[in-house]
Formats: C-alpha cells, sequence, structure tokens
C-alpha cells in the first residue's frame, strides 16, 4: 500500500513537473492566425499548455525544452463551428451509434487533422451532450478536439435532411416549436442550462417540408438574445437568407443556392453583417475519388471502395462520377455570390457539416473548405483567419484561435507554407492540443487495425 502510494505521488510529481516545464519552441515560421504577417524565424514559448511568449525574438526561460521549428510553419489549430457528431461508425450509419465512445473517435479524428474544438450544431442528444463536455473538461477522456454543440429548433417534422432526421428523431434531439410560446419557453430552459447559442432550420426542402413560421423564428432569436445567445440559421434561399437576417439571425449556414443575390440582400448584410458558416464543399464531389492518402489514410477501406462505386450521385452523399447536371450552374452562381457576399461584410467562418450523411471523415473537410475559398478569392491568411481567430470569436472561445501570449498552446506544425499555397494544410507534420502533442500515429494505427478486422 505505502509503495502504491509512493509510487501515485512519483507519477504526479512527474506529471505536474512535466506539465509546467517550458518549451521553447525556434526557428519557424509562424502563422497567428489574426491576419497580421508571419512571423519569420520565429519563437514561442509553452508552459502549462498555454504560449506565455511569441515573436522574433524571446527570452526563453532558463531551462527549458528547445525544439527546433527549422523549415516549418506553424499555425493555430482549426474550429470547426458545424458538424454533426455521433452516428457515422464507417460500418452503419444512425442513432444506434450514438455513444461517448463514438463522440469521442470524431473528436479524436477532427484532431488528427489539426481541428482542437469542434461544434455539433442542431443534432446532438441535450442530456448525453452535456455530460460529455461535463466528463471531457473534467479530463475523463484521452487527449481529442474540445467538444461543443448546439441544439437545434425546427417545426414538427421538419428540420434536417431525411436521413440525420431517422436519427435525430429516434434521440429525440430536436426541439420541435410550433408557438411562439413554446419557443421562448424552451429557449429559457436552454439559457438555464449554461447553452450559448441555438440553431434553427428555416427551410421547406423545396416545399416538401413544413416551414418554420416567422412568428416562431422571430420569437427564437428574440429569446435567446434576450439571453445573451446567439441563433444559427440553416437558410438555403435568398428570400430565407434575407428574412433570417433582417430578423436578427447570428450565422448562417449555407449558400443561397441557385440564385445570384441582390441588392437589397447585400445592403442587409452590410448592415448585419452575420458570421456565415458556407458548408461549399459539401456540395463538391468528395475529396475521395482523387485517390488522395491525405484523405484516405483515416478512412476504412470499405468506406472508400463503396464511395468509389457510387456513381450515381445523390444529394449530400459522397459517389464518384459525372458531375451533377446542375455543377457547372451552380459554380457560376457561387463565383457569382461568394465575393459578394465577403464584400458586403458576411464573416466566413469554417464549418463542414461533416456526419451529416455516411461516408464523410471528420476533419479532413476543413482543408477542402480553406482551399475553396481561396479558389472563390479569399486569400490563404485571410482563409486561415476564418478556420481560426473567427470562430474562436463566435464561440466565446477566449483563450482559443491565435498563436498569441495566454491562449492555449493548440497548433498545428507544416511542413510547407500555407500562405505560398492553401493546399499546404494538408502536410501536416504534428499537432498539438493543450501544449501536448496528439498522438496522431496512435489513433491512426487503431483506426487502421479496426479496419483491418471488419
Ligand atoms: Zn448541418
Amino acid at each position: 500500500m505505502k509503495k502504491l502510494v509512493f509510487y501515485i505521488a512519483a507519477t504526479l510529481l512527474t506529471l505536474t513537473t512535466y506539465a509546467q516545464q517550458a518549451v521553447d519552441y525556434e526557428g519557424g515560421r509562424l502563422i497567428v492566425g489574426d491576419g497580421s504577417a508571419a512571423i519569420e524565424n520565429g519563437a514561442f514559448v509553452v508552459r502549462n499548455g498555454h504560449i506565455t511568449a511569441i515573436g522574433r525574438t524571446i527570452n526563453a526561460p532558463a531551462g527549458a525544452t528547445r525544439v527546433s521549428l527549422a523549415g516549418k510553419t506553424v499555425m493555430p489549430a482549426m474550429i470547426n463551428v458545424h458538424v454533426h457528431i455521433g452516428y457515422e461508425k464507417y460500418t452503419s450509419w444512425g442513432a444506434q451509434n450514438y455513444t461517448a465512445e463514438n463522440v469521442l473517435d470524431h473528436l479524436q479524428r477532427e484532431a488528427f487533422y489539426g481541428t482542437a474544438a469542434t461544434q455539433s450544431v442542431g443534432s446532438s442528444p441535450l442530456e448525453a451532450s452535456l455530460q460529455f463536455q461535463r466528463d471531457q473538461q473534467a479530463g475523463k477522456f484521452p487527449p481529442a478536439s474540445r467538444f461543443f454543440f448546439i441544439p437545434g429548433y425546427a417545426p414538427p417534422n421538419g428540420g434536417p435532411d431525411e436521413v440525420l432526421r431517422e436519427a435525430t428523431n429516434a434521440l429525440h434531439a430536436i426541439n420541435e416549436v410550433s408557438t411562439d410560446q413554446e419557443a421562448r419557453a424552451s429557449i429559457r430552459k436552454m439559457a438555464g442550462l449554461g447553452i450559448k447559442a441555438v440553431k434553427i432550420w428555416v427551410d421547406d426542402r423545396r416545399g416538401t417540408y413544413p416551414k418554420m413560421t416567422p412568428e416562431v423564428y422571430n420569437a427564437i432569436i428574440d429569446e435567446s438574445h434576450k439571453h445573451g445567445m446567439l441563433v444559427h440559421a440553416h437558410a438555403t434561399t435568398l428570400a430565407d437568407q434575407k428574412a433570417v437576417v433582417r430578423a436578427g439571425a447570428d450565422v448562417l449556414v449555407h449558400l443561397v443556392q441557385g440564385e445570384k443575390l441582390d441588392d437589397e440582400y447585400l445592403a442587409l448584410l452590410k448592415e448585419k453583417k452575420p458570421y456565415w458558416a458556407t458548408v461549399i464543399s459539401l456540395g463538391d464531389p468528395t475529396a475521395v475519388c482523387e485517390h488522395d492518402p491525405f484523405f484516405e489514410q483515416a478512412m476504412p477501406a470499405t468506406v472508400i471502395a463503396k464511395i468509389r462505386a457510387t456513381t450515381v450521385r445523390r444529394p449530400l452523399a459522397p459517389s464518384c462520377g459525372p458531375p451533377a447536371p446542375n455543377a457547372a450552374a451552380r459554380e457560376t452562381i457561387i463565383e457569382y455570390n461568394f465575393p459578394r457576399m465577403i464584400a458586403a461584410g458576411a464573416r466566413v467562418v469554417l464549418g463542414t457539416d461533416t456526419g451529416i450523411e455516411p461516408g464523410h471523415t471528420f476533419g479532413s473537410g476543413e482543408h477542402v473548405e480553406m482551399a475553396r475559398w481561396v479558389q472563390l478569392g479569399l486569400t490563404p491568411s485571410q482563409a486561415i483567419t476564418a478556420a481560426t481567430q473567427r470562430p474562436a470569436e463566435l464561440l466565446g472561445l477566449m483563450d482559443m484561435g491565435t498563436l498569441a501570449v495566454g491562449k492555449r498552446a493548440d497548433f498545428i506544425v507544416l511542413d510547407a507554407n500555407p500562405l505560398e499555397n492553401i493546399r499546404n494544410t494538408r502536410k501536416i507534420s504534428a499537432v498539438y492540443l493543450d501544449g501536448a502533442k496528439f498522438d496522431r500515429e496512435a489513433v491512426l494505427a487503431r483506426w487502421k487495425k479496426a479496419d483491418a478486422a471488419r
């Protein structure tokens, strides 16, 4: 017994010493994440999981462990404000897979690809999600992306597409509200639980779904704002985006599909400046079809084979085949609308919708979305800010999102410079969370083993 106590005490001492031990990372290109010029040949010090000094020249504390970043570029870890976590299991997809273990697996996939915080939007069951957050904050899980979630609101039988609907119905994960009183009462309950934001679906899926009424979404937005909560709005038509922005929605999710933006909307955007989770790549051909190991490495062979064998396109589901009949028209609209949204003041923020249907890999979509923004006119620096500092600001994570003194040491070490080519965010050498190197090799080996056993 005495021996055991001594052993525990010694272990704790070792861990504490390790945690407090300063590490001096030096000689790398540092992308701060706030749009400022990169610090060439810069250095930073990490202690207790936080950045305590950063700059061109710094005074490293005596005894600090030195790590060379020669030839490397460091950027802040990403923050993804829009995914649907918990339902994908790669052998099946649905409510039966929603366990803490599976949520953790998805968060480790996010971490593997460099995402330090991940927000599940509208589809996560309330009690289980609150419990998971408490457990993760208490350190009960191995390292992973930090979990955040926001509850979702829809009219009865409305909300997500039919695949996600079936799963969320089984878990009663969506709050169905028909009247403004119901909506306000539910938002007050969420505020009491410490919830910081909610999602509304304002979409009738081309007339196939009941539509959320203005009475209901006005009540949700008004009551949320009274409690300091933000509202994310799924709206995909010009009329719906106008309506929710006018009503005060804080975050737009998705592109306006198939319509050019008009001056009335652009004026509204100039006035309101909403955040905008573009989720462009969800509608793109999947990167899996490119045979790129970056996407394949964490994906089961059976899933890759299935996607490759699927050549008939279906909305949201990954497939490899000829372009969808509307692909060129979609692209023309995106090229017209995207720069106008940005110029009007919409604040782009990283979201991918990963997990909404079978066959998406958590974490890799972030890199596709950033490249898409650059293709459409953002600079790589602006794209990185939209994936790091801005989502941190949106989520109220004051200690995340940039490389700066006082921030958590969540960062990605890259073998090439993404300011020269945004696709270099895929050349990941290492990911650090809370100052500790995330063991990418170990999780990858575990996924490969599970894949081989199938
Ligand atoms: Zn979504």
